[in-house]
């Protein structure tokens, strides 16, 4: 699904935290927010999820004015850096969460709820596991049941805040070829929030450049650090050679 957004503004008080961005997102394509701390990735990426409202401009996702929908009819699909599992679910049941509460008539009956939680745990690898309890698992595994949970309802656009950034560096590695291999089978338009140049452009089909809650640069990984056009960058390559 395509998202369009246009002079997008966010303001807490009178700060403008996303302060009139235009930014085009293609169907299926995974699109990396990148920034420093502080320059608006969270507060839009809240937005295009419907977690956030917008004071000034327009959102739509496939064509249609996503500014007035709730997240649930936006039909998107986040992951938060803390995992924000249920603690007193089994991995199974965080995962059929999605589809329990969906509102989707007629009701997913319990079988197929089976095949498809079932599904996405083998997809993420973790289907033995799927009756443990979330303290029982690695900070990896955690971040796999997530995505397998974000996933579940299938969503429109999946987001993901800083997925990668409570992890050490093996298991992020590994995980972001488990979001870049997920991605291409699915073809889901993606989001994701990072301050990690590396992944970014590991990752990314696209990127855009934030700071201050404006646009700098969007482009390629190849477009955007031939050319960069925002101190962030020219200071992450300054810093390499
Ligand atoms: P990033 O994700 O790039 O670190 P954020 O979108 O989280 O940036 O924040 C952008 C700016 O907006 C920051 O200065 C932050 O302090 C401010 N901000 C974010 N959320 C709130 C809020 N709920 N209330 C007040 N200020 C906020």
């Amino acid at each position: 699904m395509s998202i369009n957004i246009n002079n997008l503004t966010k303001r807490f008080g009178g700060f403008a935290a996303v302060d009139g961005i235009d930014l085009d997102i293609h169907s299926g394509e995974l699109m990396a927010l990148l920034g420093p701390s502080g320059s608006g990735k969270t507060t839009l990426l809240r937005m295009i999820g419907g977690l956030d409202f917008a004071d000034e401009g327009t959102l739509l996702i496939e064509g249609e004015d996503a500014t007035i929908a709730e997240p649930h009819a936006r039909r998107v699909g986040f992951v938060f850096q803390h995992y924000a599992l249920f603690r007193h679910m089994s991995v199974f049941e965080n995962v059929a969460f999605g589809l329990r509460v969906s509102r989707r008539r007629p009701k997913i009956s319990e079988a197929e709820i089976r095949t498809r939680v079932m599904n996405l745990l083998e997809l993420v690898q973790l289907a033995p596991l799927s009756d443990r309890y979330p303290n029982q698992l690695s900070g990896g595994q955690r971040q796999r049941v997530a995505l397998a949970r974000a996933l579940a309802t299938e969503p429109r656009v999946l987001l993901l805040d800083e997925p990668f950034g409570a992890l050490d560096a093996k298991v992020r590695k590994e995980l972001r070829r488990w979001l870049r291999d997920i991605h291409k089978g699915m073809g889901v338009t993606t989001v994701f929030v990072t301050h990690d140049q590396e992944e970014a452009l590991e990752l990314a089909d696209r990127v855009a450049i934030l700071n201050k809650g404006r646009i700098e640069q969007v482009g390629t990984p190849a477009e955007v650090y031939d050319n960069p056009a925002s101190a962030f960058v020219c200071d992450f390559l300054g810093g390499g050679t």
